[in-house]
């Protein structure tokens, strides 16, 4: 039982929450006792307390851990190619994502081609602007770090804490007594985010009923059904077919012990929805599970929940087909590209936080003229396909960071192999 671990636990946690939210769901109306003192009340405030506290020690996590890790690097240079490696790779996985979304949605499936919904009215969808390109270059250098801290900018925070450990790292004497400092601050963060994970099975338990006892099920099951399944099919196939294969072929690791060891991962993005607040429990798994050296992780993990965001783009390109067929409006072989290249540089510019893919959507939308309006008819069955995405979303920073690793000579083997690694950490202090 005690092998069970903590996996094992969230596990039960969110499968036990699912259950609860869904036998809860048809008593689950306004004013009822149920949605006041279940739904929106305990469940909401062990969840959201639990979600609160992870995102508490993102933003120390990343600055202490990005400090000490370009620090560590024993040659300056390899910092100019660690991120030219990582912003390739994490582009390079995007594009095929979306590629593949497009394909399948346009040529095999046409999820929207016999839905007959016709087009709304008025647009109940009001999208917000999505930052462009140049301005999310524009805006990576903070005027104020301490500003880009109390905002949680990832990619400022980035920027300073790069610029910050290579000082750090030619500063001499000063340097190394605050290196020792850092290090002693990172390990007590990654100590916190362990505590934070033994309640993690509750927290879970009670994201997981809030959502199930929310969805409206017959949302699901009106046209969009097909949309769903797409997304979702190719949402897995994604995180259990292509990164596994990536892996391998740009790697030479076992892919078979990479999906074993990111489950535990992949169930808490999924149940918080949000790349960003995962960070910290990526972090500990590609460094105890993986074997990844801090050096790159450390750098590689923040940056891939801040840009890299394969699992929406691809909800991306099966909704813009499913809009456009909807509305019968035909889209030309450069329309697609348009889609590949907008939905990739979009997942740059935006932030790892739940439900943010849709406003990423409204843009691509408008870079190939079709109505932002369409959003409105997915955004039910939303949800779900975002948690999924979050899932996959961190497995591609985790993949990529692993075959990072490896090239630079930062992958330790024998962690990655052994099937134990990084549970003992767990299991000394379940006690
Ligand atoms: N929730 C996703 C993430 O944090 C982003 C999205 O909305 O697609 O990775």
């Amino acid at each position: 039982m005690k092998k069970l671990g903590l996996t094992g636990r969230i596990l039960i946690g969110m499968i036990a929450g699912g259950i609860l939210g869904f036998v809860l769901n048809p008593f689950n109306v306004d004013g009822s006792w149920v949605n006041f003192f279940l739904i929106d009340g305990v469940f909401r405030v062990v969840g959201e307390f639990f979600v609160t506290s992870l995102m508490m020690l993102v933003v120390p996590l990343v600055f202490f851990s990005l400090v000490v890790g370009t620090c560590s690097l024993s040659d300056p240079s390899s910092l100019g190619r660690l991120g030219g490696k990582a912003i390739g790779l994490y582009l390079f996985t995007t594009a095929i994502a979306i590629s593949i979304a497009l394909s399948v949605a346009a040529l095999i499936v046409k999820p929207g081609n016999n839905v007959g919904l016709e087009r709304p009215g008025t647009g109940s969808f009001d999208a917000s602007e999505a930052p462009s390109f140049v301005d999310v270059l524009v805006d990576m250098v903070p005027r104020n770090p301490i500003d880009a801290m109390a905002e949680g900018n990832m990619l400022q925070i980035i920027v300073f804490a790069l610029l910050f450990g290579i000082a750090m790292a030619l500063a001499g004497k000063p340097g190394e007594r605050l290196k020792s400092v850092f290090d002693d601050v990172n390990e007590i963060i990654m100590k916190l985010v362990m505590l934070l994970m033994h309640v993690a099975p509750y927290g879970v338990f009670a994201l997981m009923a809030r959502v199930f006892g929310d969805l409206a099920g017959g949302e699901l099951l009106q046209g969009l059904a097909k949309y769903f399944v797409t997304v979702l099919g190719l949402l897995l196939f994604h995180g259990f077919i292509v990164y596994p294969t990536l892996l391998s072929l740009m790697a030479r690791m076992n892919p078979f012990t990479f999906i074993r060891k990111m489950g535990g991962n992949q169930v808490f993005a999924f149940s918080i929805s949000s790349s960003n607040a995962t960070i910290p429990v990526t972090l500990k798994t590609v460094k105890q599970r993986l074997g990844v050296d801090n050096s790159v992780a450390s750098f590689t993990v923040p940056l891939g929940a801040t840009i890299n965001m394969d699992g929406t783009a691809i909800m991306q390109g099966v909704a813009t087909v499913f809009i456009a067929q909807i509305y019968g409006i035909p889209l030309e072989f450069t329309d697609y590209l348009m889609v590949v290249a907008t939905a990739t540089l979009a997942s740059v510019g935006t932030a790892g936080v739940p439900g943010v893919g849709l406003i990423m959507l409204a843009m691509v939308l408008n870079q190939v003229g079709l109505p932002v309006e369409g959003i409105a008819l997915i955004i039910g069955v939303d949800r779900l396909l975002d948690m999924t995405r979050t899932a996959v979303n961190i497995t591609g920073d985790a993949m990529v960071t692993t075959v990072i690793g490896k090239s630079e000579g930062k992958l330790d083997e024998t962690v990655y192999n052994d099937p134990e690694a990084g549970l003992n950490v767990q299991s000394s202090n379940n006690s």
